[in-house]
């Protein structure tokens, strides 16, 4: 339920007037919302910038490369001298996008790179479908399956690596397998040294539920090592309004490398049998209920007091990636 809570907030905080009407049941049809815990305050380095009264903020990072962001999500853009790339289109930013690159540069948008097909993070593409689309050919396969209008089909697909040099601009997109997604790829701009990986490091946070749902936990570990082999000092992570560093990547990696070595331990020393006689064998799933859930209590109880001042939400969402790190662990 917890999570259902801060979905609301999120679209609450996020969407424009319209988006949240359509989502949205009548107020006297609406269930009432649920808040069964007391979280602690967010530390104030997970805060970001405010977001102006227009919706959203552009940022300059640098050498022609911005940041926008209402608040939740986030998009990047390059000024080349022959039109814009635009990284990713969140319907959260649709329609501000067009209005936040048109606050600093003339040049239309020319070219739009997905960084994986996930709808929340593309769904506002279709303004942008006469551009060059680039993504990853897993991307494009996801994309056909799920027939989106607003997820226009990219353009131009990669397997590997693939260089986009426009004007006086180049990103190297590189592919280095599933983690969040099949088709996730790293964004990297070497002359101003921003990487952008979407959906794995919420920087001053811990990430969305569930490993920020990741599809591959193995892959979602391991990928933060992979950031840090990048010569990058700005970090674009996809989500909520600050921008990240190098350290930021560090801090996330300590974290999920925690919750791992702390889910490992439930696993070893949670007794199955013990919870088998309290419970008892009847409803086999309740069993299973009560085992799955005292092995990620066991690890969220570990990981959370060494985390809790360093990672907004640590108390919100540790207790879930407990849950899907320890479940892994067993079968993957
Ligand atoms: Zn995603």
């Amino acid at each position: 339920m917890v999570r259902l809570v801060f979905a609301f907030v999120l679209v609450a905080l996020a969407a424009p007037p319209l988006l949240v009407a359509a989502g949205q049941a009548t107020p006297e049809a609406s269930p009432p919302v649920v808040m069964t815990e007391e979280f602690g305050p967010v530390p104030a380095d997970a805060r970001g910038p405010a977001i102006p009264a227009v919706g959203y903020l552009v940022e300059e990072i640098g050498g022609g490369l911005y940041a926008v962001t209402e608040g939740v999500y986030q998009s990047i853009f390059l000024t080349t001298g022959e039109g814009v790339i635009l990284v990713d289109a969140p319907p959260t930013l649709d329609p501000n996008l067009r209005a936040a690159i048109a606050s600093v540069t003339d040049e239309p948008v020319t070219h739009l790179v997905y960084t994986h097909h996930h709808a929340d993070h593309i769904g506002g593409a279709a303004p942008f479908a006469g551009a060059t689309i680039v993504a990853h050919e897993e991307t494009a396969a996801l994309l056909a399956r799920a027939a989106d209008p607003n997820r226009p089909p990219p353009t131009v697909t990669f397997a590997e690596t693939h260089t986009l040099t426009v004007g006086t601009q180049t990103l190297r997109l590189d592919y280095h397998g599933n983690n969040h997604s099949p088709g996730n790829i790293f964004v990297y701009a070497p002359a101003q040294k921003v990487l952008m990986v979407v959906d794995i490091v919420f920087p001053g946070w811990v990430p969305y539920p569930d490993l920020a749902v990741a599809e591959d936990v193995p892959g979602f570990i391991s990928v933060h090592d992979t950031i840090l082999t990048y010569d990058f000092e700005t970090f674009v992570g996809g989500h909520l309004t600050r921008l990240g560093t190098r350290a930021d990547v560090e801090t996330a990696r300590g974290y999920v490398a925690d919750v791992r070595r702390n889910a490992a331990e439930a696993n070893a020393t949670v007794d199955f049998a013990a919870i088998a006689q309290k419970v008892g064998a009847d409803n086999l799933w309740a069993l299973f209920d009560a085992y799955l859930d005292t092995v990620a209590q066991a690890c969220a109880d570990a990981t959370i007091p060494v985390w809790r001042d360093r990672l907004g939400g640590t108390d919100v969402f540790t207790e879930r990636h407990c849950w899907v790190m320890a479940e892994s662990l067993r079968i993957d």
